[in-house]
């Protein structure tokens, strides 16, 4: 099918990645050319693993340009960002400007897809209006609409893509429901058919119970490190409960990443809006933001005076296999730290370009300079971190690395 995908970010390129690879004939559009040029360089535009392979492999074509790839396009993915506001209110300029780009190129019998996080009732109530008046066309009529939230992790994106747990599609008619069945007959998963609010809200749910499910065990583990009692021991026992499951009970210093904070936060706003109290997502986000000042907490028990100390960071971005740092917990730390005024020195395997835009003066280095610091700070589980030296180290860990646990002088884990 010829596929047109709205936002090269990362869920965009990894769906034009992969529905190549399925053999469609993709084409992506962003606004920003530095992306434009990566694809059509073959390059990836961030770091996800596996991804240049399927770009080498398959010749997808990107553009700036709305006119050149949606009059074509049978299907039109729209994958552009959806942050939150200050407000905590969904920002849907992103969506706004594509749809406004897409109505004005839309041809009779085009299926619009929603594959962006968007809060329940933003594509009948948002989307479809603005479709409608920048095409001078109707829905169901005229082209068609479907909500297929996508459920892919950072690190694993392709692995999660191609091999799905469920493909959730929401859809208004026949037409758009035969047309997503085609485009993934190849695909043996579950497939759930839902009206298009059901669709968007079973993305939030998932991301709002995974983000709980952390929480949870973050909070059961800050019990634990006071009873003495390793909190992994705990969630290993859990999780042979079926109805509980060992996944997502890692626990730490909490959850970042580009959609647990913002879609809890909107989903917060949105039930607030329509009077409801959503006091667990509330709890949720608390438990998520105190949880950064336990391991400077720990750094503390050891070190009396931190100021003008020097402080090494193992790792930047919000979880390993990914160069993203979007709501790190690395960030509030790091602030922390630079506020006590202590020399902070810091390696990742992949995210310190993206860091450097944020901290510019911190001292970038290689893993052995940031363990000849007073102490070291875990704060992603990237596994190479398990081949380090840590002998005679002072080591606060936020991600429980074993290598670390056994081998430090002073070790002291967040949760155990
Ligand atoms: P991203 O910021 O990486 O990518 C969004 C892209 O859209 C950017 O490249 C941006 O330049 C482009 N863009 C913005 N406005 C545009 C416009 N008018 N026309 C064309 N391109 C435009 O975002 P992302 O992480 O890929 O997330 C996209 C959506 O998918 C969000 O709603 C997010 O919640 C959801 N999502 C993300 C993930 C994830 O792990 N990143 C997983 C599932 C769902």
């Amino acid at each position: 099918m010829r596929i047109g995908v709205i936002g090269a970010g990362y869920v965009g390129t990894i769906t034009g990645a992969c529905l190549a690879d399925h053999g469609h004939n993709i084409i992506c559009i962003d606004i920003d050319q530095q992306k434009v040029d990566a694809i059509n360089k073959q390059k990836s535009p961030f770091y996800e693993k596996g991804l240049s392979v399927l770009l080498k492999r398959n010749e997808i074509k990107a553009t700036t340009e709305y006119t050149q790839a949606i009059p074509n396009a049978e299907i039109i993915f729209i994958c552009v960002g959806t942050p939150t506001k200050k407000d905590n209110t969904q920002d849907l300029t992103h969506i706004k400007n594509a749809c406004e780009q897409i109505g004005k190129n839309l041809q009779k019998n085009q299926t619009i897809v929603v594959k962006s996080s968007v809060v329940p009732g933003t594509t009948e109530d948002v989307i479809l209006p603005l479709l409608e008046k920048y095409s001078e066309m109707r829905e169901g009529n005229d082209f068609h609409i479907a909500v297929n939230p996508e459920f892919l992790q950072e690190g694993t994106a392709i692995e999660n893509f191609l091999h799905p747990d469920r493909i959730i599609i929401g859809c208004k008619n026949k037409k758009s429901k035969k047309t997503l069945e085609t485009l993934y007959k190849d695909f043996t998963c579950p497939k759930l058919f839902t009206s298009l609010t059901a669709a968007e809200m079973i993305k939030y749910a998932s991301n709002a119970f995974l983000s709980t499910k952390i929480s949870f065990i973050n909070e059961i583990g800050n019990i634990c490190k006071k009873l003495n009692i390793d909190t992994y021991e705990v969630a290993e026992g859990m999780g042979y409960d079926q109805r509980i499951g060992r996944a997502f009970l890692n626990a730490g210093i909490g959850w970042g990443g580009s959609c647990f904070p913002k879609d809890v936060k909107a989903l917060i706003t949105k039930a607030k809006e329509l009077g409801e109290t959503p006091r667990i997502l509330e709890s949720v986000l608390q438990v998520n933001q105190e949880q950064p000042q336990k391991p400077l907490d720990l750094l503390k028990k050891h070190i009396d005076i931190v100021k003008g100390k020097e402080i090494g960071i193992l790792g930047a971005s919000f979880k390993p296999e990914t160069d993203d740092i979007r709501e790190s917990r690395s960030i509030p730390i790091i602030k922390e730290l630079l506020k006590e005024q202590v020399t902070v020195k810091i390696y990742d395997p992949k995210a310190m370009d993206n860091l450097k835009k944020i901290f510019p003066t911190i001292s970038y280095c290689s893993p052995e300079e940031v363990l000849d610091s007073d102490a070291v700070l875990i704060l992603t589980d990237w596994e190479e971190f398990e081949h380090l030296n840590y002998k005679d180290k002072v080591v606060i860990d936020g991600r429980k690395i074993e290598k670390a646990r056994k081998e430090s002088k002073i070790y002291e884990g967040v949760c155990w």
